[in-house]
């Protein structure tokens, strides 16, 4: 087994950016720009990297993803969704640049998705799902702004999508997955709402993910998957469960996932690298306190310094 190959995957991730538009990668994913943009900085900056980076450029660059209504777009001219909007907040929260947004109308777009439930529509077109519940009071809360919105009935909507696994789906009814587990669990950390998780059940089930290998997966029979040990982990470190499951084997797993010629981190052993699986590889090894990374927020999916300068301060 190799170690944490620190100085390729920043290589990868500083390459990606650099990248011209017209491959097939950046353009089956163009209009996940700001999603790649987030994940590649972060990972950045757990390496201890993020210097490495042209801040003004990526600054302004998001600035141009926001939209007339406030949200912002996957990339410039596409249309706003919560899933771009927290990632745009979480880059510029990165940078410490969250200052320069016009906040009451980035805030007044994201409390408008919440339904009279309690529950968030993504976007102008309503589709609903616990994902986007997170999205928005994640948003909100670091920005200072949870008061924008009904907490009560966000967080009553969140409950209501708890099974009897001890784990939550996407819609009332909808079975447990563990990054929707990540998303419902995360909005409730955030809102000091933990006291609605059955902590136990819960943990059992998100512990049962491991698999032989080391890795975890997302559900029952399911192969393990880099991305999952972020998913997973996080959630097992808020409801103070982590103790549950081989430490060890989940840190040989990820970084046996690593490229070590050119960097980067897939889904499972010898598969394709990306940016996402990079990303959930690094932040996953920083949950486990792998020496030399940043300690990660399980909640805020940010380095814990960024996060305490918001707080703190
Ligand atoms: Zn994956």
């Amino acid at each position: 087994m190799g170690e944490l190959a620190t100085e390729k995957h920043t290589k990868y991730i500083l390459q990606i950016e650099k990248k011209k538009d017209d491959n097939i990668e950046s353009v089956l994913t163009e209009h996940l720009r700001i999603n790649g943009a987030y994940w590649g900085l972060t990972t950045l900056d757990i390496l201890g990297n993020l210097k490495a980076v042209e801040q003004e450029a990526v600054v302004s660059w998001v600035l141009s993803c926001q939209h007339e209504s406030g949200g912002f777009g996957g990339n410039v001219g596409h249309d706003p969704h919560l899933l771009y909007t927290l990632s745009a907040i979480q880059i510029l929260t990165l940078f410490n640049k969250t200052h320069i947004l016009n906040i009451p109308k980035l805030t007044s777009y994201i409390s408008a998705l919440q339904n009279e439930d309690g529950s968030f529509s993504g976007d102008q077109y309503g589709e609903i799902d616990t994902r986007f519940s997170y999205l928005a009071i994640c948003s909100l809360a670091l920005l200072k702004s949870l008061d924008k919105i009904n907490v009560e009935k966000a967080v009553k909507y969140i409950i209501s999508c708890k099974n009897l696994d001890g784990g939550f789906g996407c819609t009332p009814g909808a079975e447990s997955h563990a990054g929707q587990i990540f998303c419902c669990v995360g909005a409730l950390a955030i809102t000091g709402s933990l006291h609605y998780v059955d902590k136990d059940l819960l943990g059992w089930w998100l512990c049962e993910r491991q698999v032989k290998s080391g890795g975890l997966n997302g559900r029952p029979e399911k192969l393990p998957d880099v991305c999952y040990s972020w998913w997973v982990l996080s959630s097992l470190i808020m409801i103070d469960r982590v103790g549950w499951i081989d430490k060890e084997k989940l840190v040989k797993f990820i970084l046996e996932c690593q490229d070590f010629e050119n960097g980067g981190i897939s889904d499972r052993p010898d598969d394709a690298v990306d940016v996402f699986h990079t990303y959930f590889g690094v932040a996953g090894l920083s949950l486990l306190e792998y020496p030399g990374l940043k300690p990660i927020d399980p909640a805020y999916a940010l380095p814990v310094d960024v996060v305490n300068r918001i707080f703190l301060e």
